[in-house]
């Protein structure tokens, strides 16, 4: 890795951190960061001293590259996201800035444990799954490709909640982490923005006798930036990820104060210090709550000032905005910000509409994340009143005008004015934010290919037909870097040993030389053993957190995302039932031995979801205590999934379970990661799946059951469940047994809701018409497992061909073709 001096320390370059041995330098932190001996320190005291020994050598790289960015006034992206789903850093900072090997050592010299003390870092779980997650696989390629960027969001005081199981449920715990403290936060109270909410709009006249609505009686809060770093892959890039605290602003309590009510004062001041407290815990799911959209508009009006503050620094003409930034908006929980950037600039700034408009839309680009219904965001009219009066006003201009152009284009055409307003009529009226974002933007994309196309066809025909190229698709990716270069040592190991470049961590394709090596049988058993090393580490978790043993030559059967039906985690729930029964009416069948491994967080609010983890673990309790099931199935729902499980949960994967109902998953970025590991997928034709297929063909991957046309012939045909149930003895008498009280001998209804979703609740997710075929399907899967080379080949033949599935081609894409954002070496 060659690295330049920084420019901060030029002409004294020796006295950079960075020359210094970083045992000195974690020792040098111990004694005078934590001010602790090195006898007396803990092992979260030696995590700490690293932890800010790396920094140190992360910093001076992040300080030059602003001095690079804003001296040659680049063109820079904005990314804003509600969440980020970034993990632990240590291990990841310490390979981007190629210090890894150094660190680990200097730490066995110290007469420490490596994965000990790694192990003391706390996630930073500041998001619920895929969304967050891509963010994060996002801020690690735009670095690692010298693309100036930006990330924008929440410093939420309590990330998503940390989840326990008791007698089998799940109980939520706050996310504490910052109790102790973070490393790689800096905080820049320098940068802080006061934003104004509330009030009303009135009318007033300036000097030359115009009228102007101004907001008036405002409340105020402020936003105090905390900036977290981040590392290119082996180059000197460190972009940084700015999140928003909240905190009230002095004059706001002056009033009650003087007034003699300090508790209201106080009280009041608590107010502001609540919107960055905690993330709302939802996936997939819009959220109508007050706090949600004070949340959403904080971030976006800091971040926006944040941006306009930067972009008045060096240029004076605001019909040149969109030429130096470019704001991607992830999902619309930020689309308020093209009401706000169109409120600056017309208020604040006084340019007139159409050049306001033209400014915005050349301005932004939306990403949409999902079709479900559920979780398309709208918000009520009156509360959109309430929080942002001046906003709901803009919305309706908006909204007037873009009406004015449809009509034009569909004369007499009600029923497509109704379809594409950005105002729902009916009793209470909502703000569809998709359709604001869609109308705000330059460019709309999907995250998969054949949802990209769903969008279109489905759920925005005419929004399509009337902005003919505005819908394009940039299949998700995920980050070799963390998804294979920091949790898989073991199988980089073997590529090193046969000679596998060391440049695919940055080319992914490159991986694709590991074909070369499908009939070297001592290659193939070398990628099974460090397969077969990875499980038993797994097992050791799984002993640890559960309590149950298992074999790590067992086949381990991984299903690990948040929980939903649409994920159909009851659908694996009725394969383990129906392989149960198999085994106790036919104890001396051939069987292929099973592990299932499950890790999922239900959102608090949804009962269902809570309900199939629990009877997940009903079942997986008495199937574990089973003296007949010895040697040929274990159920193991281990608790807490995050990142950071997830790092050792997918190494040790042998199967991939991405059996969502086909047409609602969007993309799947979990799929990626155990693929890129050497799992095989069992999967439905949805989301990124198909691109899965067409990448490794057909022999490598199991595919089953309905895809999207059938499925929507289904629902015009009129879908009945019990069909299904009546005509197959082994599905009908899995869910009776389910439901039978046998798994919860205390309360033989608890899985009725399950029961009732299933059947008269008429299965939305067609969970009982894929069942056979997902039956069948497992079948072939437990074929293919017992014919070890077989199984070897396709493992290495997913791993090696994973490289269109890297973040850094997803984000070259977007640079390219909707950022139009040239890279700038530091
Ligand atoms: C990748 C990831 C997800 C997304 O998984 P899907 O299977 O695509 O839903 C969710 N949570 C965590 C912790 C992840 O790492």
């Amino acid at each position: 890795m060659s690295k330049k001096s920084s420019l901060l320390s030029d002409g004294m370059v020796n006295r950079t951190v960075s020359e210094q041995n970083i045992k000195e330098s974690i020792l040098h932190h111990l004694r005078y960061s934590l001010v602790h001996l090195p006898e007396q320190a803990t092992p979260r005291d030696w995590w700490l001293a690293l932890s800010l020994a790396i920094r140190d050598r992360i910093t001076d790289d992040m300080s030059d590259t602003q001095i690079v960015h804003n001296r040659d006034n680049v063109r820079r992206v904005y990314y804003l996201s509600m969440e980020y789903l970034m993990g632990r850093m240590l291990i990841n900072n310490a390979h981007n800035i190629g210090v890894y090997d150094d660190a680990k050592q200097a730490i066995e010299e110290l007469g420490l444990d490596w994965e000990q003390i790694c192990d003391e870092e706390m996630d930073m779980g500041l998001g619920n799954g895929g969304l967050g997650r891509l963010a994060a696989c996002f801020l690690d390629s735009l670095a690692t490709l010298d693309l100036p960027a930006i990330g924008y969001g929440i410093y939420y005081e309590f990330g998503l909640f940390k989840q326990e199981f008791q007698q089998g449920k799940q109980v939520e715990h706050p996310d504490t982490w910052l109790k102790y403290g973070t490393p790689w936060d800096i905080i820049r109270p320098e940068y802080s923005q006061t934003i104004q909410y509330y009030g009303r709009v009135e009318t007033v006249f300036d000097s030359a006798g115009n009228a102007r609505p101004v907001w008036v009686d405002t409340r105020s809060v402020m936003g105090v930036p905390f900036d977290i770093p981040v590392a290119g892959y082996d180059t000197k890039t460190v972009n940084f990820l700015r999140l928003w605290s909240s905190h009230s602003t002095e004059d706001f309590d002056l009033e009650e104060f003087n007034k003699g009510d300090y508790v209201e004062a106080v009280r009041s001041k608590a107010m502001g210090e609540t919107i960055s407290k905690v993330l709302y815990p939802n996936d997939q799911n819009a959220n109508g709550k007050e706090l949600r959209l004070v949340q959403q508009y904080f971030f976006v009006a800091c971040s926006l000032a944040d941006i306009l503050r930067r972009f008045e620094k060096m240029n004076s003409n605001w019909t040149s905005l969109p030429e130096k930034a470019t704001i991607q908006l992830n999902d619309t929980h930020p689309a308020i910000a093209i009401a706000e950037l169109t409120r600056i600039l017309l208020d604040d700034k006084h340019l007139d509409w159409d050049t306001t408009w033209d400014i915005v839309t050349r301005t932004f680009a939306y990403t949409n994340h999902t079709l479900l219904p559920e979780a398309l965001e709208k918000w009520s009219v009156g509360l959109f009143e309430k929080v942002l009066p001046r906003h709901l006003q803009l919305i309706y201009e908006i909204n007037h005008r873009f009406m004015g152009e449809v009509a034009q284009h569909w004369p007499g055409r009600n029923d497509i004015l109704q379809a594409l307003s950005i105002i729902e009529e009916g009793d209470h009226k909502m703000i569809r934010m998709a359709h604001l974002a869609v109308i705000g933007s330059h460019t709309v994309n999907g995250v998969a290919a054949l949802h990209s196309q769903l969008l279109k066809t489905d759920l925005f025909p005419h929004f399509d037909q009337f902005y003919p190229g505005k819908f394009t698709n940039k299949t998700n990716g995920i980050t070799p870097r963390r998804w294979l270069l920091n949790c898989n040592p073991g199988l980089v190991d073997l590529f090193k040993q046969y000679g596998i470049n060391s440049e695919w961590p940055k080319h992914l394709e490159h991986l694709r030389k590991l074909e070369n090596f499908l009939d070297d049988t001592v290659f193939l058993d070398a990628f099974m053993a460090v397969k077969h090393q990875n499980k038993v580490q797994l097992a050791a978790i799984i002993q640890k957190e559960c309590g149950i043993e298992v074999d790590p030559s067992a086949l381990f059967d991984v299903q690990i995302k948040r929980l939903h039906e649409y994920k159909r985690q009851h659908l694996t729930l009725l394969n383990i039932l129906t392989l149960y029964r198999r085994v106790l009416n036919n104890p001396d069948m051939n069987m292929v031995p099973r592990v299932f491994i499950f890790g999922a967080k239900a959102a608090p609010g949804y009962a269902l979801a809570k309900n199939i983890i629990y009877a997940i673990n009903a079942v997986a309790e008495v199937i574990n205590n089973d003296p007949r099931t010895q040697g040929k199935l274990k159920v193991a729902f281990l608790p807490n999934y995050r990142v950071s499980l997830a790092s050792h949960i997918i190494p040790a994967a042998d199967l991939s379970e991405q059996i969502s109902t086909a047409g609602k998953e969007a993309s799947g970025t979990g799929n990626m990661k155990l693929a890129l590991n050497g799992a095989l997928t069992i999967g439905t034709m949805d989301g990124a799946n198909v691109e899965i297929l067409e990448e490794v063909g057909p022999d490598n991957i199991f595919i089953f059951g309905l895809n999207v046309d059938q499925v929507q012939d289904l629902d015009r045909s009129g879908y009945n469940p019990h069909h299904y149930y009546h005509q197959d003895s082994e599905l009908k008498a899995a869910l009776d047994w389910l439901c039978s009280g046998h798994f919860s001998p205390h309360n033989s209804h608890a899985f009725d809701d399950i029961r009732y979703s299933l059947l008269d609740g008429g299965d939305p997710y067609k969970v009982m018409a894929d069942y056979r075929a997902y039956m069948d399907c497992q079948q072939r899967v437990s074929d293919a497992y017992q014919d070890r080379p077989r199984w070897a080949r396709m493992a290495v033949i997913n791993t090696a061909r994973m490289g269109k599935f890297s973040s850094d081609r997803t984000i070259q894409e977007y640079a390219d073709e909707i950022w139009k954002l040239p890279a700038h070496s530091v």
